[in-house]
């Protein structure tokens, strides 16, 4: 069993008046099953409202689904023994790093996890450094967080989630609030937890760039799995991703109508390297088949 699965989750946010009659029902998700295996990253696309946060929320028993079962490291999110346990193993990192930072200095405010968790002090500061040096941040560990950037700022939240050595760290939209550089640096941070720490991680963005190291990717629409598979399949599927209002990548869009208009391209491009590379091929004619 992976370290996240859902089985036929189904959750409904219900908007009741005064009284406490039921005005209204959205169901935000509608019928998700996913495995996650341990170490993976994965990505979850989906325009505003597909239900992204709601089933996020799901990872850590912040919501409870309405029909159907999530296991987090196979306890059930429903057993609210194991709510603790739960949210040590999978944290959350929210948009908005100025509601997540609580210290008045870096290394205070990433040592509150483990604080909280008992971790005795010794080992505070050593999972302080590890984290901070993890995100790249360790230079910083004597700053008020308030004068750093949103990427800085982010990527301290970030260390803060680390530092409770958590086998799986959800980040819904951490980089929506953050200019580009800031996104790249977040995104960096992000990809070195995955591939250096080994945790596993689930990004929810609507940046199509950031997905492109992903081992698989969820695309959300109306509560539901619309789409699944690795980056370059998901790339491959221009005009269902348009249908699902969502921005196709310039460069896999070039290499799409360059396509249509016969030159001869693979499908799923997704870099400008790549791009240039596969172009060149085929200029030269040294392309014998396309994939
Ligand atoms: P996303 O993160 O993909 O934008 P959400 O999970 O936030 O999507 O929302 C999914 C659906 O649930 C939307 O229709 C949204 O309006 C609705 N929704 C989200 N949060 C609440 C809430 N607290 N109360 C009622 N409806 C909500
Ligand atoms: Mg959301």
């Amino acid at each position: 069993m992976g370290i996240i699965r859902t089985k036929d989750v189904v959750f409904e946010y219900i908007r009741r008046d005064e009284e406490g009659n039921v005005e209204g029902i959205v169901k935000a998700v509608d019928n998700v099953s996913i495995n996650i295996k341990q170490g993976d990253f994965i990505a979850v696309l989906g325009h505003n409202g597909s239900g992204k946060s709601t089933l996020a929320k799901h990872m850590n028993a912040i919501l409870n689904p309405t029909e159907g079962t999530v296991w987090v490291d196979g306890m059930d999110t429903k057993d609210e023994k194991e709510v603790w346990n739960i949210r040590q193993t999978t944290g959350m990192v929210f948009q908005n790093p100025d509601n997540q930072i609580i210290g008045q200095v870096v290394e205070e405010d990433v040592g509150f996890g483990p604080e909280n968790m008992g971790v005795l002090t010794k080992e505070i500061w050593e999972r302080v450094e590890e984290s901070l040096r993890a995100v790249g941040m360790y230079e910083f560990r004597k700053h008020s967080p308030n004068k750093l950037s949103g990427g800085q700022k982010q990527r301290v939240s970030i260390a803060g989630v680390l530092a409770m050595h958590p086998k799986c760290i959800v980040l819904d939209e951490p980089t929506a609030m953050l200019d580009p550089n800031g996104r790249k640096e977040v995104i960096r941070a992000i990809r070195g937890l995955n591939q250096v720490e080994g945790v596993t991680v689930i990004l929810i963005t609507h940046y199509m760039e950031e997905i492109i190291h992903a081992d698989k990717v969820f695309v959300m629409d109306q509560g539901k799995i619309a789409m699944e598979g690795t980056p370059k399949e998901i790339f491959s599927r221009v005009e269902e991703l348009k249908s699902l209002r969502l921005d196709v990548p310039q460069v896999t869009l070039l290499a799409y109508e360059l396509q249509k208009k016969g030159i001869s391209l693979p499908n799923g491009i997704l870099t400008i390297e790549e791009f240039v590379e596969q172009l060149r091929l085929t200029m030269t004619g040294r392309r014998t088949t396309v994939e």
